[in-house]
């Protein structure tokens, strides 16, 4: 892949984890059980034998008939818990009624206006048990698909569990995304059922849902029943014989419905990856791995306990809501915060309010979210008191020092660890990532969760200990897609056939002297400057350290010389101006922080950056604009004015 630049980033900073949190968390604790002195022992321990460590993680959980192997392992087909008996619904739900926990909350959801809904885990369970009835109804079986377009209300949990406990499996879209992304994603899974609501409101605006849909119905042949939720009671058009209220189908249903036992292996759920880089993927996952799986990773590496308020402030249509809003949380027991709205809506406060008024312990954002807050500025986050929060949690996208500091010093007041969790919606669950017990630097995803087996290697196939490579794993772990749906050749090429028996992330990393990994963004977005490899993630973390930069987007431009041409452009705090000294003291930053070779050539001012429905900055369009080029796709950016503003400003 050429050569590298391995003075890029050069992060010195380094948190010690503070000792009562670490004597008192659950990973040393399980240590302690098991005589396992130190980090570094655990990771061997584990590494030398992942079929014990899953084995151990996998008896905390409800079989209804015990698995009579571990793992089985024909790369790049895994089966874990081999004939076990099994359902995630039972082991979210059932098991938590027949014990103590039966009226623990475990949902407090608040709607943008404010309204709030509570669920104790019984009536979280009677809820799911009735929709489960109608389903069934309908000629909802085991195996058939059910396709969920809901926002972010308690329903969207209730319909994944209800559809779990029968045995059919869920596809959730993000219900941020144009109806057409919906029946693209409807079609391909075949479903019988659509799970839908008649709209909700977004800062204050009524969207409707249900409309939206109207548009596409008729264009997914599979689909029968259309269950439409009356969120907003606002009029609709409902289509007689197809369209049914779920307050009706729900009415007369029983409260107790038998969970079907579900073999280990069997499938949970298709969701669709966001769609960065191309033709969205079915994502398949099972219910037996994929529950040990987010289950283990929530427990050891949030630390979740009985008493905590854990929120996980994505959105359920993606895979981080479906594993540690819904599933993971569930399974343990814990009570977690469900948020309907955007972050700075009525105002840039909305998120540390909710954090103070329900004692918010954990909590877990994107980079994105948190250089928007950046912009705002720390003193809305100084008008609440957030003394509960214990541990903090970034996903989505590599977090930039910068930001990791200020999420550190004005959102955990420099007392809270901050979990940089590397994962994918193929994985499941975190793969790299730091544990309470870790030391940490800012912008590192630390190492590999114990017995994964992750690399850096070159495009040869050789192991890098130095510089940037693509990041494999190098053995399967429980919660690991198990195939692309309707789609088996392009599961294994897309994934499996760089490398042999090696699980292709897609993404670039570097390891540092103390083999912490470092992500540094997307194959597709790094940088080929005069034969050396430079991240996007590096770049735009030089020019966020500077103190007028809140985020930025760097792509390359063909260079008949330099191969590529570095193109940054920014966005800058609310109280800076955009103006060409600025541009050359950027260009100075960057040269003194990584070296002159990552000097943009080219910057632009923009007011924002187009980003992904979740969040995430679409490089892919920005470099197509600065070549001149078509920029495809663009269904799934949350944005598209900001594609305009570029134009502006190239
Ligand atoms: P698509 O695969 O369709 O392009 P996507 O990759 O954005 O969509 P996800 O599976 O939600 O969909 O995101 C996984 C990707 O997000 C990772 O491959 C990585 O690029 C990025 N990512 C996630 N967490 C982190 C993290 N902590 N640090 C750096 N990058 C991260
Ligand atoms: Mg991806």
């Amino acid at each position: 892949m050429g050569k590298n630049l391995d003075a890029l980033l050069k992060e010195e900073r380094i948190f010690k984890p503070d000792e009562e949190l670490v004597s008192n968390s659950n990973i040393k604790q399980w240590m302690d059980m098991h005589g396992i002195k130190n980090y570094d022992e655990l990771l061997e321990k584990s590494a030398a034998n992942p079929e014990w460590f899953w084995d151990e993680m996998a008896r905390d959980l409800v079989w209804f008939e015990d698995y009579n192997e571990v793992l089985e392992w024909k790369a790049p087909h895994a089966s874990w818990f081999l004939d076990g008996k099994f359902n995630i619904a039972y082991n979210a739900l059932d098991r938590h009624i027949k014990s103590g926990r039966k009226n623990k909350l475990a949902y407090i959801w608040e709607s943008e206006k404010g309204e709030v809904r509570k669920f104790t885990y019984f009536e979280l369970y009677r809820e799911v048990n009735r929709l489960a009835n109608a389903l069934k109804k309908m000629g909802i079986k085991k195996g058939d698909r059910v396709s969920i377009y809901l926002p972010m209300i308690p329903e969207l949990p209730i319909a994944m569990l209800a559809c779990a406990r029968i045995g059919a499996v869920h596809s959730v879209v993000f219900s941020g995304f144009w109806a057409k992304a919906f029946q693209e994603r409807a079609k391909d899974a075949q479903s019988k059922v659509a799970i839908t609501a008649d709209g909700f409101y977004r800062r204050g605006k009524l969207l409707k849902l249900k409309d939206t849909l109207d548009e596409v119905m008729e264009h997914i042949p599979s689909l029968e029943k259309v269950v439409v939720v009356k969120n907003t009671h606002c009029d609709l058009d409902m289509k007689k014989g197809r369209d049914v209220y779920w307050e009706e189908v729900i009415q007369n249903e029983s409260m107790e419905c038998s969970c079907e036992e579900m073999d280990s292996e069997d499938p949970l759920f298709i969701l669709y990856t966001s769609g960065t880089t191309g033709k969205p993927k079915g994502v398949l996952h099972t219910h037996g791995g994929y529950a040990v799986g987010a289950s283990t990773t929530l427990k050891f590496v949030f630390d979740i306990k009985d008493q905590d308020i854990w929120w996980c402030a994505a959105d359920i249509g993606w895979i981080t809501g479906h594993s540690y809003i819904v599933y993971a949380p569930l399974i343990l027991g814990a009570t977690s915060v469900m948020f309907e709205g955007t972050p700075d809506y009525p105002d840039p406060g909305r998120f540390w309010e909710i954090i103070e008024k329900y004692g918010v312990s954990i909590f877990y954002t994107a980079p994105t979210t948190i250089r928007l807050f950046m912009k705002y500025g720390e003193k809305w986050p100084q008008k609440y008191n957030m003394n509960t929060l214990r541990i903090l949690g970034s996903v989505g996208e590599p977090i930039n020092p910068e930001a990791w500091m200020w999420y550190h010093q004005h959102i955990g007041n420099r007392k809270c660890p901050i979990m940089d969790t590397w994962w994918q919606t193929e994985t499941g669950m975190h793969l790299i990532t730091p544990l309470p017990i870790t030391p940490l630097k800012p912008g590192s995803a630390v190492k590999p969760f114990p017995t994964i087996k992750a690399e850096i290697k070159d495009d040869e196939g050789n192991t890098l200990t130095k510089g940037g490579g693509h990041l494999v794993i190098k053995n399967p772990w429980p919660a690991m897609f198990r195939t692309l749906f309707g789609e088996p050749e392009r599961y294994v090429e897309s994934y499996w056939s760089k490398f042999p028996d090696t699980y292709l992330s897609g993404d670039v990393a570097r390891l540092d002297q103390d083999g912490y990994y470092w992500i540094q963004g997307r194959e597709d977005d790094v940088l080929n400057v005069a034969g050396h490899r430079i991240s996007t993630a590096e770049v735009e973390s030089a020019l966020v350290s500077h103190p007028s930069v809140v985020e930025s987007a760097v792509v390359g431009k063909p260079d008949l010389l330099k191969g590529e041409e570095i193109s940054a452009f920014v966005v800058l705090g609310e109280e800076y101006q955009a103006d060409p000294q600025l541009k050359n003291e950027l260009r100075d930053h960057v040269r003194k922080e990584i070296g002159p070779i990552a000097s943009p050539s080219y910057i632009g001012f923009v007011d924002d950056l187009p980003k992904t429905r979740s969040g995430k900055i679409m490089r892919r369009v920005i470099k197509a604009k600065v070549k001149s080029e078509d920029v495809g796709d663009t269904s799934t950016l949350a944005n598209p004015e900001s594609v305009d503003a570029l134009d502006r400003a190239i």
